[in-house]
């Protein structure tokens, strides 16, 4: 379930950076003398200045970037186990009987049915806790990138258990509702009805859900300000949609992002960013992120997403009858319909996104690639950007494999950016600083 909602409330979310903490204070000061000597250079090589960039983040750091970076292939796995596990609780331990016959004391269909999903929402959410604590509080700690307390962490942590329950609630007790009353075809209905709701989510976030967790305001007047309606003036965006927000409260990392659908769509940069950055690297990640609002990525992203969930809930059909058929007596689901399948058909879910991450992650990674040409266009700060991609490298591994990248990452890897700020350089070399 927790795939599901991720997959739906997918944002494009950008350019997170974390602070560089003492010891990689070196670091710093070698990106400082990369800048010039890439700057410097009278006869440019695309190949030795992306190397150079490169060669910015070595040692303990760069180990660092990476251990953090693979961890999280294996936490992908392990999530997904961990979530078979879950279900398995419900189906084989006799959970979900349990909740069921708490549920029919209800008398109405639908109720009793919301009942269960509210039941399933807090004890899923409970039993994948010890899982949380460590992912999202630990690790995060572990490698230095949270500045959230547990207090604070764990708040947030309910904060979004609230958000689930209200909205998601609903929404699956309106797809077995469906489940009833379309018979074979309730898989195009549930489809049609995901779409709606992820375009529904997207559209109520920057309003309702985002202010939830971070104060949004709009950025305070001055040179940069300026400079920033400037760039949004010469792409024909809204000026009024470029806000902040107090990031800084959670993490150390820089972030920009583009959210919202249709009249919320909105750019908004985090506070790190702002503290951060050199006006040059504020423009160029504000370059990249007008790129998503001008390439009108919410939208392509709806249809390309749509396309997905269309065989995502085939597949669910398909997988949901064959399993019911034959074990459904054993873990006391009745039918495809009876809300009892909750656990299977949620964990069905997790286990079908997790194969389709490298679609999704590549979907999400050609969208990302637009944004950076965009922004070298828009911004005209290649060397800017190339720093800002060292920064991001920081947390994420710089270097993959090209197998690697094309399945974990949702973003292009340092290397590729820098590459490409390179090379948009090469071809700019009179007309850029
Ligand atoms: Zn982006």
């Amino acid at each position: 379930m927790k795939t599901f909602l991720f997959s739906l409330f997918i944002v494009c979310s950008t350019l997170v950076i974390a602070n560089p903490t003492d010891s990689t204070q070196v670091v710093k000061d070698s990106l400082r003398t990369a800048v010039d000597t890439v700057q410097t250079t009278t006869v440019f090589n695309v190949d030795s200045s992306t190397h150079q960039w490169l060669s910015t983040l070595y040692g303990e750091a760069r180990q660092k970037s990476d251990s953090y970076f693979e961890g999280g292939y294996v936490l992908q796995v392990v999530n997904l186990f961990y979530g078979l596990l879950v279900a398995l609780v419900f189906l084989k331990l006799g959970l979900g009987k349990q909740m069921k016959r708490l549920a029919g004391k209800v008398k109405n269909t639908n109720l009793q049915n919301l009942v269960y999903i509210i039941l399933y929402f807090l004890l899923s959410w409970l039993l994948s806790f010890p899982l949380s604590v460590y992912t999202d509080y630990i690790r995060e700690h572990n490698y230095g990138l949270s500045n959230l307390t547990f207090v604070g962490w764990f708040t947030e942590n309910l904060q979004g258990l609230g958000v689930g329950i209200v909205l998601g609630a609903p929404m699956v007790t309106l797809l077995y509702f469906a489940l009833r009353k379309t018979g074979k075809r309730w898989w195009i209905w549930g489809a049609t009805g995901s779409i709606i709701f992820m375009m529904f989510i997207s559209f109520i976030a920057p309003v309702f859900i985002s202010p939830i967790f971070n104060k949004y305001e709009p950025l305070e007047e001055g040179p940069l300000k300026q400079e920033i309606l400037s760039m949004a003036r010469a792409n024909d965006i809204p000026a009024e949609n470029v806000y902040k927000f107090d990031a800084s409260k959670q993490s150390k990392r820089v972030s920009a992002n583009v959210s919202g659908f249709a009249s919320t769509t909105r750019i908004s940069l985090n506070d790190n960013l702002l503290n951060r950055c050199t006006p040059a690297e504020i423009k160029a990640v504000m370059g990249h992120e007008m790129g998503h609002y001008v390439l009108n990525h919410v939208y392509k992203g709806v249809i390309e997403f749509g396309v997905l969930i269309f065989i995502v809930f085939a597949l669910l059909n398909w997988l949901l009858n064959k399993l019911i058929s034959t074990r459904g007596a054993e873990w006391g689901i009745e039918s495809i319909s009876d809300v009892a399948g909750l656990p299977l058909l949620a964990f069905l879910i997790s286990m079908i996104f997790f194969f389709a991450t490298p679609v999704t992650n590549t979907m999400i990674r050609t969208q990302e690639m637009e944004a950076d040409q965009f922004g070298l266009n828009a911004a005209r700060e290649p060397d800017a950007e190339a720093h800002v991609d060292m920064m991001l490298s920081e947390y994420r591994k710089v270097d993959p494999g090209k197998w690697e990248e094309i399945f974990f990452f949702d973003h292009p890897s340092g290397r590729v950016r820098i590459e490409t700020a390179m090379k948009w350089k090469a071809e700019h070399l009179n007309d850029c600083k």
